[in-house]
């Protein structure tokens, strides 16, 4: 065994499939298996396997500039290219853009430049940060407080209190209701709860709220008609900033631009990662509005610098790879794609399994989908440690099909972007006779 220690990972499990090559949307093994990558690897791979003209963006770029950094306002073409293309796409007003490596950098970049710029406005005690109960929000110190997953916090000791990051609850209502709760009284009973919180809290206190439009890592919670503008009603009435996380659905997935589209949010700030460049190359952006940007100028010249960032903070090979791939979006059309065949994939997904008595909720927007795998369908009841998620996954690779049991026993779907009506039934097929035997 190599010694590499694996993310997100136990241990006493590992190296069971070494993946060597891709094409379009499927993944070829050491043994020369092929599957499909039905959760677009880590739901990132949009453009699937084999882009030659991301490929050869990359290669210009490395032949030409193949690094430099951006500290102290150094540049390149690529970045201000980039910032300018986002510009245009973005729901945020007069967006600026701070660029990572990933989204969990992302997210603390964020976290940090809230501090920033509440101390730059005079009112340094607004600082605390909701989330959600089952929000995904990375694993480093700050994003890892604001994740709630037990695995991610466990053992690890986050700060979370010092850190400030207050919970509130998930808008999961196949699992969260009560009784016979509808899903609008579900919806009221949530948001007052939220706001009966940020009074207990003092809202003066509490400067933004994160939220993934549609949680994906905690297994693809789409939250109920009418959520998001009661909980927007709430937080700008206490003056608390709307984050949105859409480092997955950013970019199509969800059938539009973004998850906040999809889902009528506006927010004042976002991050994203994973489908910006395709995951060609690791690039994240967190965003903010100019009237937060303007406010921060002044700060830096008191401390001097604004100081954060990283070396590879818009590397530009990085920045060629998103700059390419969001001229393939637009170009091939492809939100509009992903709307057309995420519609097929969820009337398939509900066909096939809305009966099936193995399956408790089927749910999705777009192309992204999860499986609620239950051991009472009447009930809701759950199967002990993920064991028939596990058992699912294992089968659905042993099909030819790559999928992640996620949040215990449920089965996430995610497929790249690209994926075709054709290519959607044969990933119907294989996962069906993988939920079929899943017992
Ligand atoms: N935010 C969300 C919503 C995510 O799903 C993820 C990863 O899956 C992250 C942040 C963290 O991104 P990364 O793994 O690139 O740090």
């Amino acid at each position: 065994m190599s010694p590499v220690i694996y993310p997100t990972t136990n241990f006493t499990a590992i190296e069971q499939l070494c993946l060597t090559r891709g094409e379009g949307i499927y993944v070829y093994d050491a043994d020369g298996n092929k599957y499909i990558e039905g959760l677009a690897s880590l739901w990132c791979t949009s453009l699937g396997y084999s882009n030659t003209e991301v490929i050869e963006a990359i290669t210009e770029q490395l032949n030409t500039l193949p690094f430099s950094h951006t500290f102290g306002g150094k540049t390149h073409p690529t970045i201000m290219a980039l910032a300018d293309k986002l510009r245009t796409m973005v729901p945020v007003e007069d967006a600026y853009f701070f660029f990572g490596n990933s989204g969990s950098d992302a997210n603390d970049s964020h976290y940090k430049m809230l501090r920033y710029y509440f101390n730059a406005i005079g009112k340094p005690e607004k600082r605390k940060i909701i989330t959600r109960e089952r929000g995904y929000h990375g694993v480093t110190v700050a994003a890892g407080s604001l994740t709630t997953l037990p695995a991610n916090l466990a053992h690890f000791d986050a700060p979370v209190e010092a850190l400030g990051v207050l919970r509130t609850d998930s808008p999961h209502y196949y699992s969260n209701r009560k009784g016979n709760e509808t899903e609008a009284q579900f919806v009221d009973r949530i948001i007052q709860s939220l706001e009966d919180q940020i009074l207990a809290e003092d809202p003066d206190t509490i400067a933004a709220m994160i939220v993934e439009p549609i949680t994906g890592a905690s297994g693809v919670i789409v939250p109920p008609e009418g959520y998001y503008e009661k909980l927007q009603a709430v937080l700008r009435k206490y003056d608390i900033l709307v984050w949105a996380d859409e480092v997955i659905t950013g970019f199509g997935r969800t059938g539009n631009d973004f998850g906040c589209t999809t889902m009528g949010i506006k927010p004042n700030l976002m991050t994203f990662a994973k489908q910006l460049s395709s995951a060609y190359y690791p690039i994240s952006a967190a965003v903010i509005p100019g009237w937060m940007y303007q406010a921060m100028i002044e700060q830096t010249n008191q401390v001097g610098v604004f100081g954060h960032g990283f070396t590879y903070s818009g590397h530009p090979v990085a920045c060629a790879a998103a700059l390419k791939t969001l001229e393939i979006y637009e170009r091939d059309n492809l939100f509009a794609h992903a709307a057309e065949v995420g519609d097929y994939l969820q009337a398939q997904l509900r066909e096939a399994f809305t009966d099936h008595p193995l399956v408790g909720e089927v749910r999705g927007k777009g192309l992204i989908a999860a499986l609620e795998l239950v051991s009472n369908k009447t009930t809701g009841a759950s199967f002990d440690k993920g064991i028939a998620g596990a058992t699912a996954q294992r089968l659905c690779q042993d099909n030819g099909l790559l999928l992640r049991a996620v949040a215990g026993n449920a089965i996430a779907l995610c497929p790249p972007l690209i994926i075709t009506r054709d290519e959607i039934d044969a990933l119907m097929g294989k996962l069906k006779a993988a939920i079929d035997g899943t017992y």
